[in-house]
């Protein structure tokens, strides 16, 4: 079986850009699986469901009783670099700054991630994936030949996703995204259930001063190698 690419970190770290690249280059699916907890706070959004307003009022009872009937029925494909919801396009409001928002808050509620982590088990059992997110080499597969933990300054990340937005026609102030950015990380790193953390077996990657390729360079190196050992220890 091909190894299992776990990438987790926090926001901005470049987990996107590089596991696509790691996986176009490995010939490996690759995986977002932010964008199943985005598509999640839409289809909330679109079904009426004012978390947000119940997440404040600190009523999680209420909101779980609410989105369980919604999670249940849910449809999320991720094919490439879109997202559908039951079979309808919306890689562009999963983009939105206030879905990922909302989507952290989501994030925090048990039938949430028990639900995603299960689709999210399936499609990386078979191997030969790179998949992206926060708990990936904690919780979802644990035992992934290869984990990274991908960081990098937060004045640097706060810079790459404000000019994300921002040539997307986004405007929005460069403060704005960085503490936006802060506050997701702290609710990720600090929620009970499944915090973001890097695994005890991670390799930490800083891309504060390294380019796409250079992380891409490393990570592949990385893989052929485990992969060359595993081969042998096959054989063996
Ligand atoms: O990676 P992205 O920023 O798109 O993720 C959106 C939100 O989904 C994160 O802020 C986090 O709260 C949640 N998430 C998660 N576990 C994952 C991936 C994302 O809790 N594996």
């Amino acid at each position: 079986m091909r190894p299992i690419v776990a990438i987790d970190g926090p926001v901005g770290a470049g987990k996107s850009t590089v596991a696509r690249a790691l996986a176009r280059a490995l010939g490996f699916a690759y995986l977002n699986t932010g964008a199943m907890y985005r598509a999640v706070a839409i289809a909330a959004r679109e079904a009426g469901i004012d978390a947000g307003a119940l997440v404040s009022a600190g009523d999680a009872t209420a909101l779980e009783a609410r989105l369980r009937p919604l999670l249940e029925a849910i449809s999320i494909e991720l094919a490439g670099d879109r997202v559908l919801l039951g079979g309808r396009d919306i890689t562009a409001a999963t983009r939105e700054p206030a879905i990922g928002d909302l989507a952290s808050r989501l994030s925090a509620l048990a039938p949430v991630r028990a639900r995603l982590q299960e689709l999210q088990r399936a499609a990386g059992a078979a191997g030969g994936v790179v998949m992206e997110g926060r708990d990936i080499g904690t919780v979802i597969f644990p035992d992934a030949e290869i984990k990274f933990f991908l960081v990098a300054d937060v004045a640097e990340r706060a810079r790459r996703r404000w000019a994300e937005l921002t040539a997307k026609g986004v405007a929005i102030a460069l403060d704005e995204v960085r503490a936006e950015l802060e506050e997701r990380d702290r609710r990720d790193a600090g929620r009970a259930l499944d915090p973001l953390r890097a695994a005890p077996d991670a390799i930490e990657i800083d891309s504060t001063a390294r380019g796409v390729e250079q992380v891409v360079n490393a990570m592949c190196t990385r893989v052929n190698t485990v992969s060359h050992v595993l081969k042998g220890l096959k054989r063996a």
